[in-house]
């Protein structure tokens, strides 16, 4: 099995192309990283070192902060249970551990044991029994997470703890590409690292970038988001999951009860300035739910749009939102 899938990864695209598109260069790369999709395209005079740039950019996240590659920094944390970071992973660990408390706990970096016993880690699903769940529950409190901001030392204090970081690390990433590649003269850029699409510029039209949010039933889009310049971040529990006696179980977990989230929505899009920020979001509001969403956007200072599809296929979005988007579905707008 692990020889198909490693043949796979090899086959699929490692593509890098150039053309010109309205009479500007044009590059793109699809490639497989952190475990998904991944596709860079940029268009101006330096689009093909743009891409190149952004590829190894993210690749290189990737060895750093893949907590299942064996290679890695967020890998060698777990096993330890102490490490002295690189800058990346010492700065996303930090960010993950204060998105966590501006969430009340919603986002929670320290699941990976939890995910584990799901099966979502080696895709041996299964539904755990009550006590395991409860004993996986005990090695997730973030409390337990310890930094040191000067020797950019991080320490679990629970034997069995383990960080993931994977509701955030393609936010960090999609910041980081766009960060290298406005380095170099392209005019626009669209990145899109499975669902964290960032766009960057204008089209070679001059107009804006169009994102679709896919649509979380069947094959159509939830909605088109005209932006420049931001993240659009989608989470959602179709992305991955598994059946059991006619019951769906998805990756994205209740830090409260250790169960896949069971909050009424069928996908969160998150969209800001900051895609670390967004990523984080996208995954605590699907926790949340669609009441304690609207509750937690009124009060939160942190700076981001939003929008929700119920499981009733209602799609409830904020006013900074309901501007930039057009949509088949009713569009309700929280003030
Ligand atoms: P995303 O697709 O950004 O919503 O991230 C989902 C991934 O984040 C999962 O595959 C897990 O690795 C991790 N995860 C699951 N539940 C949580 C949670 N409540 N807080 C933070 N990360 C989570
Ligand atoms: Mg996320």
């Amino acid at each position: 099995m692990k020889k198909i899938t490693a043949l796979i990864m090899i086959t699929i695209i490692i593509l890098c192309s150039c053309s010109i598109s309205g009479g500007e260069k044009k590059a793109v790369a699809d490639f497989f990283s952190m475990d998904t999709y991944m596709s860079v395209t940029a268009y101006g005079d330096e689009a093909q070192s743009a891409v190149d740039a952004a590829k190894k950019r993210i690749e290189e996240l990737d060895s750093l902060l893949n907590a299942e590659d064996k290679n890695s920094e967020i890998f060698r944390l777990n096993s330890d249970g102490k490490a002295v970071l690189s800058e990346d992973s010492f700065e996303l660990v930090t960010l993950a551990l204060k998105y966590s408390s501006h969430t009340d706990g919603a986002f929670n970096p320290a699941l990976h044991p939890l995910s584990e016993l799901w099966g979502f880690i080696d895709k041996k699903y299964r539904v755990p029994d009550k006590k395991e769940i409860t004993d996986a529950l005990k090695l997730s409190d973030t409390e337990n997470i310890i930094l040191n901001k000067k020797n950019k030392t991080v320490k679990l204090l629970k034997s069995g703890m383990e960080i993931d970081l994977g509701g955030i690390a393609k936010g960090y990433a999609a910041a980081e590409a766009a960060r290298v590649m406005s380095g170099y003269n392209i005019s626009g850029a669209i990145i899109n690292l499975g669902g964290n699409v960032r766009t960057l510029g204008k089209k070679p039209d001059g107009s804006l970038w169009n994102v679709a949010i896919k649509n979380p039933v069947g094959d159509g889009y939830l909605a088109n988001v005209k932006t420049t310049d931001k993240a659009v971040v989608t989470s959602g529990g179709y992305e991955r999951y598994f059946e059991k006696n006619g019951r769906t179980y998805h990756h994205i977990l209740n830090p409260d009860n250790g169960y896949p989230a069971d909050s009424g929505l069928k996908s969160v899009t998150i969209i800001s300035d900051n895609d670390t920020l967004a990523d984080a979001l996208s995954t605590a509001l699907f926790v949340m739910g669609e009441k304690k969403a609207e509750r937690f956007y009124k009060k939160s200072k942190l700076g981001f749009d939003f929008i929700l599809l119920t499981d009733d296929d209602r799609l409830i979005c904020s006013k900074g939102a309901a501007d930039i988007l057009s949509s088949d579905y009713e569009i309700n707008v929280i003030e």
